[in-house]
């Protein structure tokens, strides 16, 4: 049977990462799966170099995971329809402000058999109200989606320090390709590495939610942080996120199951490790340190990468908004207000105070 070719749509910290994950993955697993992984990349000029020209002859992302070594078989892409042409797996990993964008220049040139992974983290806020990236691709581009999703920092993934992560995907009852389609074996043949460990599971819904939602939570953590309020405060902000976000599924996507929050690398353990170390974080002490905006800050701080909680909390403000729910979540009302309209940080508790779950 054919092997499967996989494309990575995206090459930032954790684009990369991924793509190198992928590419030891498919060198190792020839029956399976083509040799080469394209990856196409967003390119620019680095001191008057093209950088898909740098990765592909020193195979080194030196802007977004520098000092990281890439296989070979790696080959960056700057044409996104080329680097999808005879693809089977498309992964797409870029920061979720860029995805419609693209999804709409892929639109007429990918196959019906084609699977896509999302290791996106946020929401697609639009005319059909709050929606899975996952849902969004399989919507504009006729393709079943699963996503990637788990504590996973990228620069411990790529320094090959172990971890943890859930893919969650369906099997659609339709294949319009020749050979076999993509299933649960081909996935985690595809993701898992010794450092790297992956469970499969069906809950999309799930994963995506909590993947999109901590990165706000990770916000309020930095602000605490950054007032230097200590290791308490940061806990209460964490638990009152973790409610918040079984709170969202529950409500708005019945079908995410409860377990996925409390038991998958996706759920709590993301939420941890985001708080204690992520860039939402890092950008929200700076904030509660300097005074500074939240797009200052991230452009000052991140060298070109996104702190995907900001635009969250702004996609989540917009749906609560329209569906009459934000008093009933404080903590994801407060983050944003915070954001965006210059709420003073340390209201955060009063602000969340008058909390009921309703679990
Ligand atoms: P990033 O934050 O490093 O962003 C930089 C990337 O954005 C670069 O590849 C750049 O070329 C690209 N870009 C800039 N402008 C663009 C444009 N106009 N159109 C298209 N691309 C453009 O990206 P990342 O870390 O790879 O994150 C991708 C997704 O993965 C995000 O949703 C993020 O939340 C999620 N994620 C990140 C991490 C992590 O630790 N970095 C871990 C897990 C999940
Ligand atoms: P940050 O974007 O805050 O660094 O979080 C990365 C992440 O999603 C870890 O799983």
């Amino acid at each position: 049977e054919k092997p499967f070719k996989v494309t990575v749509v995206g090459s930032g910290n954790w684009g990369t990462t991924i793509a190198k994950v992928i590419a030891e993955n498919t060198a190792l697993n020839p029956q399976l799966f083509a040799r080469r992984v394209d990856m196409w990349v967003f390119d620019e000029k680095i001191e008057g170099r093209n950088l898909t020209e740098i990765i592909n002859t020193q195979h080194e992302n030196v802007k977004y995971l520098p000092g990281i070594e890439l296989p070979e078989n790696l080959y960056a892409n700057p044409d996104l329809l080329d680097s999808v042409r005879d693809t089977d797996i498309i992964v797409f990993n870029i920061p979720h402000q860029f995805l419609s964008r693209i999804v709409q220049q892929l639109k007429g040139h990918v196959s019906k058999h084609v699977r896509a992974i999302s290791c996106l983290k946020g929401f697609e806020v639009g005319p059909k109200g709050v929606q899975l990236l996952s849902t969004y691709v399989t919507e504009e581009l006729g393709i079943q989606c699963g996503a990637l999703s788990g504590a996973n920092l990228a620069p411990e993934v790529a320094q090959e320090h172990w971890s943890e992560t859930t893919v969650a995907y369906h099997i659609p009852a339709d294949f319009r390709g020749e050979g076999r389609d993509v299933d649960h074996k081909v996935l985690k043949a595809l993701f898992h590495r010794p450092y790297f460990h992956v469970s499969v599971i069906e809950d999309v819904a799930g994963i995506s939610i909590a993947g999109a939602l901590k990165n706000v939570v990770a916000l309020g953590c930095g602000f605490v942080e950054g007032l230097g309020w200590g290791n308490n405060a940061a806990a209460a902000i964490q638990r009152v996120g973790l409610g918040e976000i079984i709170k969202f599924g529950r409500m708005f996507f019945p079908e995410s199951k409860v377990e996925t929050y409390y038991q998958e690398s996706a759920g709590v353990a993301d939420l941890i490790t985001t708080c204690s170390g992520g860039r939402n974080v890092k950008v929200a002490k700076a904030m509660a340190k300097t005074g500074k905006s939240a797009e200052q800050c991230e452009k000052e701080l991140l060298n070109g990468q996104s702190a995907q909680g900001l635009i969250t909390c702004k996609e989540v403000h917009q749906w609560l908004e329209t569906v009459h729910h934000l008093d009933d979540f404080p903590l994801f009302e407060a983050v944003y207000q915070i954001v965006y309209n210059n709420v003073p940080m340390d209201k955060l508790p009063d602000m969340i105070e008058e909390l009921d779950l309703g679990l």
